[in-house]
């Protein structure tokens, strides 16, 4: 049964003290405290209410259900970088994998120290995502981690490295063996957006706002209806405005309504690049459970991680290896997915003219690849030390591996030139900070130069999060939130 009440028509005009620009983890915590508080808000999504278990996880329908352009966007750049956005009631939340991690002390103090960030500590981050996970619930698995996922774990045990496995944003069914579903995942339609209903807030879906601007002390916001509801443009008006609209879109906005300042020159993301390795053993499809294992031994330089792997992604893990996919159908149950992720990615949104999405580039920068390069060589090196027989890196080319001996044929360093990178982590495209470190909103979220003009979400923190973003920028939401009302 929904959690969210009948999707209605926009009307021409809609008016609320407070509009929201955008569903995902940001949009969703600041509507709820917003509306909880008693203000008069309206939440405006660009894509449609899907139910969170409306299909399989990682399937192709969800993925047209739910994500922009079907998932093929890229970033341009020495190497191209796939990149997933979602567009749905939810957002990102939908989508992923709700592997959770409280915001990294370290992290929020670098940040805090460069930006010249007031009032922001990491205990009181962690406090703020303590109260957070009362509304969407964390777990740890409630039975024996797939084997693809244990894998990792054996590896860095012999390694002597620190792994662990990482609580999700899920809440799992005493039934969770036979169900359809081992229980239900804890994203934004799920949690928070139903919570911003009951506390009297309004959600329009299926509708893209497309520019604003402020007059006689109101922000007007252009917009138009899309999908079910036909072309049709559509205005709201609202006293004070939050943008919500994720990493790449947020900027896109502003800068479409000719707010420009620092907006879009420093996103950041964390990189990564992915093997498949083979076990004389079945390792994935016995278990209804996802993998949740990954090593932070190396933080803050790279991760490493255990990914789904179902025939699906593993052909996309594959896709600078055409050569193997023919074995895929009969072999798959053997092989598991795995990534090594950097933090340092570093790129730029700019708008084009005449195109719906902005132009995305990624930078070079070398550091990272030099670290994305020891990622996979540790990576290998983890796998091997749980019994993988051969390891399929992710690279044009590539020998594959069949032991610690031919460790030796990865490249030293990756060529920009034949590696398939991709991310799911993108944030800091309108960092938050003192007006003198290239800024675009206050320490708070306000935009610069902008009256009762915010930022609420990915977009809006100072750089990569290290550890999986959806904590971060919940507990980032939450603290504005807080600051804001009082
Ligand atoms: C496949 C995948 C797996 C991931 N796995 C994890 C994980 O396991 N753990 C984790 O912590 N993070 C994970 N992430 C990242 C995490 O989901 C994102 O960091 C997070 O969702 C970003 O939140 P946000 O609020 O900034 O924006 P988003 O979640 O991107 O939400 C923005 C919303 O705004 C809407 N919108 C955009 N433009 C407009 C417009 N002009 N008008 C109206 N609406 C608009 C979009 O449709 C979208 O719904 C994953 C992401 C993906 C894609």
């Amino acid at each position: 049964m929904s959690m969210l009440p009948q999707a209605h028509p926009p009307a021409d005009l809609i008016s609320a003290e407070i509009a929201i620009v955008g569903s995902g983890p940001g949009g969703a915590v600041t509507g709820m405290l917003l509306a909880q508080a008693g203000r008069d808000v309206v939440m405006l999504e660009e894509g449609a209410h899907v139910e969170v278990d409306a299909y399989r996880a990682f399937s192709p329908e969800e993925m047209h259900a739910k994500l922009r352009n079907n998932g093929m966007t890229m970033a341009l750049g020495p190497s191209p970088v796939a990149f997933w956005e979602a567009r749905c009631v939810g957002g990102g939340s939908e989508v992923n994998r709700g592997l959770y991690h409280r915001p990294s002390p370290e992290v929020i103090a670098a940040w805090a120290e460069r930006q010249s960030i007031e009032a922001l500590s990491p205990e009181d981050m962690t406090d703020l995502a303590l109260e957070g996970e009362k509304v969407a619930k964390i777990s740890t698995l409630p039975g024996p981690a797939p084997k693809v996922s244990l894998k990792l774990a054996e590896g860095a045990e012999a390694m002597g490295w620190s792994h662990m496995e990482v609580p999700r944003l899920y809440s799992y069914g005493a039934d969770w063996q036979s169900a359809p579903q081992p229980g239900l995942k804890q994203s934004m339609s799920a949690t928070y957006i139903p919570a911003f209903v009951a506390a009297g807030g309004r959600l329009q879906t299926g509708i893209r706002v497309t520019g604003l601007r402020r007059e006689n002390g109101i922000w007007r916001l252009k917009a138009r209806a899309r999908g079910i509801w036909g072309q049709k443009t559509i205005e709201i008006r609202a006293k004070t405005v939050f943008i919500a609209c994720g990493a790449t879109q947020t900027p896109a906005l502003l800068r479409r309504s000719g707010i420009k300042r620092h907006v879009g020159d420093s996103l950041a993301y964390h990189s990564m690049i992915k093997v498949v390795a083979r076990f004389d053993e079945e390792i994935t499809g016995d278990t209804p459970l996802d993998p949740v294992h990954q090593v932070k031994h190396f933080d803050p330089r790279f991760s490493l991680g255990a990914s789904v792997s179902n025939p699906a992604t593993t052909a996309f893990a594959l896709s600078d290896r055409p050569d193997l996919l023919p074995r895929l159908a009969s072999e798959w149950r053997h092989w598991g997915c795995y990534y090594a992720q950097s933090t340092g990615g570093m790129g730029t949104v700019r708008r084009l003219p005449g195109f719906e999405d902005p132009l995305i580039r990624a930078k070079d920068n070398p550091q990272d690849i030099e670290d994305l390069s020891a990622g996979l060589r540790a990576l290998c090196e983890c796998l091997f030390a749980a019994g993988a027989q051969a390891i399929y890196p992710n690279i044009q080319g590539a020998a594959d591996l069949y032991g610690p001996q031919d460790l030796a044929r990865l490249p030293r360093r990756l060529d920009p030139a034949t590696v398939s990178l991709s991310t799911l982590h993108l944030t800091a495209t309108c960092p938050m900070g003192a007006e003198d470190r290239g800024s675009v909103c206050d320490s708070f979220g306000r935009v610069w130069g902008a009256e009762d003009l915010y930022l609420a979400d990915s977009a809006m923190l100072p750089g990569p999060t290290v550890v999986n973003p959806q904590g971060t920028i919940m507990a980032m939401a939450r603290r504005n939130m807080n600051h804001f009302l009082h």
